[in-house]
């Protein structure tokens, strides 16, 4: 078959346009929908310097890939942030494809841990964690986006970016609805308009099967060992579930996406929450303590 752009053989159709394009064509439509977001929300300005938050999985790496290109045209600057959680095994396998993929594309590099940070890795966490009330994951995200904060604070940054795609927030807006945390559905954005460090998500309108058909027509490296905690909690459920919907029912996901962003709109404001100073480190949280120094407290209570 051939590709509907040019006189190359297509190598990929979009199920839900029922386009068919050659490598190249599907990569630079890749390119541009990222572009696209980009500008519709005004996620990067000029002079920036942007942290690109990379796990070493297909989603980080392809937006390293695809936000060091627009940086050759565009002013703004990146570097690349890598947090290790202290997940063994799995973490050092990802910090090595990271490091030899930004040292070709010649990106700066670094790394910040948990350990460093809060003086516990993930893993000795989940040690002294009671399981009944906190899940893997719920400590890690509280753990990584103060790391990325951190990170951006001491190099100096505007822009946070992360490999967030489609899917992630079809299935972040289900889990907070199952579970009632219906706040969180009004942060949904994936650019915010705040005027602090801004946290954005280029990808946040490509569907996750077109990252990785992009990561592997481009020969990017990642890494396809899943977390070990992955599938503890129900997000890989809703991610099977969105997916037999989507092939029987194509296009679906992005009308669901478009729901989202419009419901998150309406509920913007009453998911506002007065931002405070915590009292213990004097970072901003909506309480008295953050989460950060809750958790942390929580955690040292079981130690001793
Ligand atoms: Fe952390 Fe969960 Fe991601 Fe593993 S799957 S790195 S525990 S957030
Ligand atoms: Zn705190």
């Amino acid at each position: 078959m051939q590709c509907q752009k040019c006189e190359n053989t297509a190598v990929y159709t979009r199920k839900y346009s029922g386009e068919s394009l050659c490598s190249e064509c599907f990569s630079n439509s890749i390119l541009r929908k990222a572009a696209k977001t980009i500008s519709k929300y005004k996620m990067i300005k000029n002079d920036e310097l942007v942290v690109v938050g990379v796990s070493g999985g297909k989603d980080s790496l392809v937006l390293l890939s695809i936000l060091k290109k627009m940086s050759e045209t565009h002013n703004f600057r990146i570097i690349a942030v890598t947090i290790d959680e202290g997940i063994p095994g799995y973490r050092d396998e990802a910090l090595e494809i990271v490091k030899s993929f930004c040292s070709k594309l010649d990106v700066e590099f670094r790394t910040y841990s948990y350990k460093e940070l809060y003086d516990v890795t993930l893993s000795e966490s989940l040690e002294l964690r009671d399981e009944e009330k906190t899940t893997s994951c719920s400590i890690c995200g509280i753990f990584r986006r103060r790391a990325l904060d951190h990170a951006a604070e001491e190099l100096g940054a505007n822009v946070i970016a992360t490999g967030h795609n489609l899917d992630d927030s079809l299935q972040t807006f289900l889990i907070n609805t199952l579970s009632g945390d219906s706040n969180k559905i009004g942060w949904m954005s994936p650019g915010s308009d705040s005027k602090q460090i801004r946290k954005i998500k280029p990808l946040a309108e490509i569907y996750e099967s077109e990252i990785v058909f992009y990561a592997f027509t481009n020969n990017l490296p990642f890494q396809t060992e899943p977390c070990p905690h992955m599938n503890e909690g129900i997000r890989t459920e809703i991610r099977e579930f969105l997916n037999s919907i989507e092939d029987k029912h194509s296009g679906i996901k992005n009308n669901m996406y478009r729901s989202i962003i419009k419901i998150s709109e309406v509920m913007k404001d009453s998911s506002f929450k007065e931002k405070r100073i915590c009292t213990n480190c004097g970072n901003q949280c909506t309480g008295k303590i953050c989460a950060v120094c809750n958790m942390i407290t929580d955690l040292k209570k079981e130690r001793s």
